[in-house]
């Protein structure tokens, strides 16, 4: 092999290719980073792409013309679908459709018309910046940390650069009646050198962005309770500080509820529908308390509630009116609808209250309530009185 085939021309593909072999280690060490595959697959084909444009001659083998804009519309269709799933979107089909439709047009007049090498220039960088700027607008749109800004922004660039490469090549006096004329111009090697620097930059960039999503995503897992996706308990308290402190001075409602009789849930319908009660159970407190609430499961049938800027009445009616929407709740069952109560205690929780100790005497409270006779709703800290004795209150 020739020494000088070992030039700069090869540290395009070099960088194709190692990104591509990057993300497809991602998504071989986690079979569902789906994103990940799809981008080590648009890393790959601009590699064939790459390659095809050094080594072959597209004047005299006509036919590699079609590998290498197979590899062009694949590869920038596999990085708009490995963006897109990245931040959980679809594909924007109809603009991607006609975008492929024009190109494919415009080559194949080129071809057809003769030496019109410059149209199918115009066609690909066209494509390509079209290409780029769906993902900008993809990525400002899903925004949700700086290093989307950036992202976005690398795109937005490299679709100008792309844009400009027809205008530079339209001012330049560089022989464009050839592909080969063209390919061994010095704005031909210029722009190689311009692209394997943004193959870097958008890289980068992605896998910036795919560490922010997965850290988040492990984030999440960490946070949530599997079965109800409500917080867990660590999360709750972790979470508790920020909630208070948003509320000061006023003080919040902590409430902790617990279902009746769950176990007979489990015993007589089975654990399936247990499971199911239990998110069903979630789904409500969700529904029936303000957004900013913080709702937990605890564990087992134990569920938690914070809400912002409640004094003890306002956290008395909240309680109340959970108890009974959770009689009104009905759970399809194979032997009809199964219909549930729990029991309830709460507490004022000022700003410098002791959350530990609060939340031990509202599970005191609870347990009151139990003893009580249950689907009751009972004040921490304060021996039942006659009034509270009475049913629901
Ligand atoms: P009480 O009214 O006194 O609270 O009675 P209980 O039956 O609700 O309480 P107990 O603590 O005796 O039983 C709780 C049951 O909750 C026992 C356990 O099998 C069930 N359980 C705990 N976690 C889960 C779960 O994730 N899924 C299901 N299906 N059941 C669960
Ligand atoms: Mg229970
Ligand atoms: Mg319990």
């Amino acid at each position: 092999m020739p020494y000088a085939t070992l030039s700069y021309e090869w540290l395009g593909p070099a960088i194709f290719l190692s990104g591509g072999g990057a993300f497809l280690l991602l998504y071989l060490h986690d079979r569902k980073q789906q994103a990940a595959l799809r981008l080590s697959g648009a890393y790959l084909l601009s590699v064939v792409g790459f390659v095809g444009v050094m080594l072959v001659d597209t004047d005299r083998q006509p036919a590699y013309q079609a590998l290498i804009l197979g590899s062009l519309f694949a590869g920038h269709f596999l990085l708009l679908w490995g963006v897109a799933s990245l931040f959980g979107k679809d594909v924007p089909w109809p603009p991607y459709v006609l975008a492929v439709l024009l190109t494919a047009g415009a080559a194949l007049y080129a071809n057809h018309q003769g030496p019109l090498f410059w149209v199918r220039v115009i066609a690909v960088s066209g494509f390509a910046s079209f290409v780029y700027l769906m993902c900008c607008l993809l990525v400002w749109r899903a925004r949700s940390h700086r290093v989307d800004l950036v992202l976005a922004s690398v795109f937005l660039i490299q679709a100008g650069l792309s844009v400009s490469r027809v205008v530079r090549v339209e001012i330049s006096d560089v022989d464009m009646t050839t592909h080969s004329a063209f390919k061994s111009s010095q704005l031909a090697s210029s722009m190689q050198t311009e692209n394997a620097i943004f193959a870097i930059m958008i890289g980068l960039a992605l896998f910036a962005r795919y560490s922010v999503t997965l850290v988040q995503q492990l984030r999440r897992l960490a946070e949530t309770d599997p079965l109800t996706g409500l917080l867990n308990r660590r999360a709750f308290e972790a979470r508790v500080q920020a909630l208070r402190a948003a509320s000061a001075p006023l003080p919040t409602g902590l409430i902790i509820c617990d279902i009746d009789h769950f176990k007979r849930v489990n015993d007589r319908h089975g654990h399936e529908v247990g499971d199911r009660t239990l998110k069903a159970f979630a789904r409500l407190l969700e529904r029936e308390t303000p957004q900013t609430a913080l709702c937990a499961r605890l564990g087992g049938e134990e569920f938690c509630i914070l809400v912002a800027g409640l004094d003890d009445e306002a956290i008395r009616l909240q309680a109340i009116h959970l108890r009974s929407a959770v009689e009104r709740l009905h759970i399809a069952t194979s032997t009809g609808s199964l219909r549930l109560t729990a029991s309830f205690g709460y507490c004022e929780l000022a700003p410098g209250d002791d959350l530990p100790r609060a939340l031990a005497e509202v599970d005191a409270a609870v347990y009151q309530a139990k003893s009580d006779g249950r689907n009751l709703v009972r004040r921490a800290g304060s021996p039942p009185t006659a009034t509270q004795q009475a049913r629901f209150v």
